[in-house]
Parts: C-alpha cells; structure tokens; sequence
C-alpha cells in the first residue's frame, strides 16, 4: 500500500539544462536537488561555461512511444 520506492529507480528522470551562456539545451541524469529553474553550477559541453539553469525534469519512460514529429525550434 506503500508507495514503492522501486518504482523511483525504475524510472529514469532526465534533467534538461540551458546554458546561460551559450542558451544550449543539454540533458543528464536527474540528481537530487535539481528543481525546475534553479541554477547549478555545471559546465556546458559546448561553450565551457559553467552555470546552468534547469528547464525541464522529464521522467524517461521504459517503453518508448515515439512520435514522430519534428519541432523546429
Ligand atoms: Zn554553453
């Protein structure tokens, strides 16, 4: 009746960052502490800075149902 916390390690957050530098979104496993648009001091693979902010925590689900549609932003 307990919310299992098997389920937490089921599931797979994924932690979406903007560069503030460079405004390059990058992803990466969620960690504890993230919240949705906190800062953290990350360095960016594209530019090399090292502040980013979180835009998004998307939980990645195990079944993937694709849709195929293409955003152009
Ligand atoms: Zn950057």
């Amino acid at each position: 009746m307990f919310p299992s916390s098997r389920e937490r390690q089921i599931l797979n957050p994924l932690t979406f960052l903007k560069c503030l530098s460079c405004s390059t979104i990058n992803s990466r496993p969620f960690k504890e502490g993230d919240y949705v648009f906190g800062e953290v001091e990350e360095k960016c693979p594209k530019c090399g800075g090292d502040r980013m902010k979180i835009v998004g925590i998307y939980v990645k689900e195990p079944e993937q149902r694709e849709k195929r549609q293409k955003q152009t932003f």
